[in-house]
């Protein structure tokens, strides 16, 4: 009896051990993940060379830290978001496509528009709720987030700056109805009032309103300090909080900055004075040095903290540098060779600088040249954390880019990347308007919905998409208006109707 009593402590000591040394190890797997999310920055704006030389650009501006990351880890050449805010957010939050989760343009009010009005279209009724937890919203697409994922995982989510995923007084406005454990300063809004803390961070001493004032940092309010470096330091708190519970954590590091308003950044902003840069480039130099700083600061806390090896950082922007309106200067010139910025179906405005440091796995300083879209962040960050087997509400559209990372396959080869914003945005330039896009190999072909004309570009001759070459490839242009018209089908996405006729507009393939 003894001897059996013996034997069943000694089985259930195995078992109890083996079990602790089992989650032990499970633990010890699950890595520590941020993604460091920049807005509105361009892919030039940066001294890290993501085309094939180094342009003037690179020379212009100052990113330390985006260089030291790009020496640990891989660049992306050829990483896609949209073309503005709310619809890439959205599909890095969901796995969706935009022109399935029909976020196509940027959210602020329950129920409003912010398409602009047109003399000849009129625009469809897209989710101008954003995404949202739960259903029964109007104008929503309701979805498992990728945050709710982690957080079911075990993970410790922070968010931290910019969330603009749903609308004002909706769920989705609240990255705590999300899946966010934790939520530093975001709302509704796609931009800061202020980057200042002399200003409360509000853009109320300008007679602005009061709807872009950054919730939750009121202890900054009235000091001399940048939101930028504000963010930063309540990020690290977050992090330790995480560390401290013994639990991984997905900090999305979502900054406001390079949005507009673009004020100065100190103590960067007087070198870019003296270097001789107009304004208001001076003071959006200074601010992407003073983001590119946040970077170097969140990287030395990781040393600090001993957990630089086991966090993985994925660096990218929400959609193409702004040229259109609010910087000045020479708009054709902000993200040269790319043709245009924010807004547009051209290069300028969907293609993004994109890093990712995995220490163990990706391979030091190397480049990856295939092309990827914002929605595969979405299984990629999944398939990091060690998450699989995982149900979502939503179809996810995107596909993972941990092949690349591991140099062990790719998922450009004869894949397409599709863009649909069947909406008007409040600027005008090359290439803003209401399109759909596909991207196949070399070729890119925009359909513009106004006057349902196409233009086909080969981007590895012409980067810059200034040559058409419709004209002399029509099998081509068919090819693709047929593939990029059953992608809109298939989504059933929603399309601009003819004011006048009250019609819609034809598909691509309907021309
Ligand atoms: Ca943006």
């Amino acid at each position: 009896m003894k001897f059996h009593f013996i034997k069943i402590c000694c089985a259930l000591f195995i078992v109890v051990f083996g079990m602790t040394a089992c989650s032990d190890s499970n633990k010890e797997k699950q890595p520590n993940i941020i993604f460091f999310l920049v807005d509105d920055m361009g892919w030039q704006d940066t001294s890290v060379p993501f085309w094939k030389e180094e342009t003037p650009l690179n020379k212009k501006f100052h990113t330390p830290n985006m260089d030291r990351l790009a020496a640990d880890g891989m660049k992306f050449t050829q990483a896609y978001a949209s073309c503005v805010c709310s619809p890439t957010r959205c599909s890095i939050m969901s796995g969706m496509n935009a022109a399935r989760h029909r976020v196509t343009n940027w959210t602020l009010y329950k129920n409003q528009t912010t398409d602009n009005e047109d003399d000849v279209l009129v625009f469809p009724k897209w989710n101008v709720n954003g995404i949202q937890p739960v259903g029964g919203i109007e104008r929503s697409t309701e979805v498992t987030t990728l945050p709710t994922i982690l957080q079911q995982n075990g993970y410790f989510t922070i968010h931290c700056g910019k969330a603009h995923w749903g609308a004002k007084d909706t769920p989705g406005a609240n990255p705590l109805n999300l899946g966010f454990d934790v939520n530093i300063g975001g709302h509704c809004a796609g931009g800061p009032g202020s980057y200042l803390g002399i200003h409360n961070f509000s853009a109320a001493w300008r007679n602005g309103g009061t709807i872009w004032d950054i919730p939750g940092l009121e202890k900054y309010h009235g000091k001399d300090i940048n939101v930028t470096e504000a963010l930063t330091i309540e990020a690290e708190a977050a992090m330790d909080s995480a560390i401290a519970a013994g639990k991984p954590f997905y900090l999305y590091m979502a900054h406001y900055a390079v949005h507009v308003p673009l004020e100065p950044h100190n103590p960067f902003y007087q070198k870019y004075k003296e270097m001789g840069l107009e304004e208001p480039e001076a003071r959006y130099a200074s601010m992407v040095e003073g983001m590119d700083k946040s970077l170097g600061d969140l990287m030395d806390h990781l040393d600090e903290k001993g957990l630089a090896e086991n966090t993985i950082i994925l660096f990218m922007s929400d959609n193409g540098g702004l040229s259109a309106h609010g910087r000045g200067g020479t708009p054709n010139t902000h993200n040269k060779p790319l043709n245009s910025g924010k807004g547009s179906a051209y290069e300028g405005g969907i293609r993004e600088p994109m890093i990712v440091k995995w220490p163990g796995t990706v391979e030091a300083g190397s480049v990856c040249n295939d092309y990827l879209i914002i929605e595969d962040f979405f299984p990629s960050i999944l398939e990091i954390a060690g998450v699989s087997g995982y149900q979502t509400k939503q179809v996810v559209d995107g596909q993972s880019f941990v092949p690349m990372l591991k140099q062990k396959g790719t998922t450009a080869d004869g894949r397409d990347l599709y863009w649909h914003f069947p909406n008007k945005w409040g600027a005008s330039g090359p290439g803003i308007g209401t399109t759909s896009t596909i991207r196949s190999g070399d070729w890119k072909l925009i359909y513009w919905y106004k006057d349902q004309h196409f233009e086909l570009f080969n981007l590895a001759e012409d980067i810059g998409e200034k040559n058409n070459l419709v004209v002399n490839n029509p099998e081509k242009v068919e090819e693709l208006a047929v593939k990029l018209s059953r992608h809109l089908r298939e989504m059933d996405a929603l399309r601009p109707l003819f004011k006048e006729s009250g019609e819609p507009v034809p598909w691509p393939d309907e021309i």
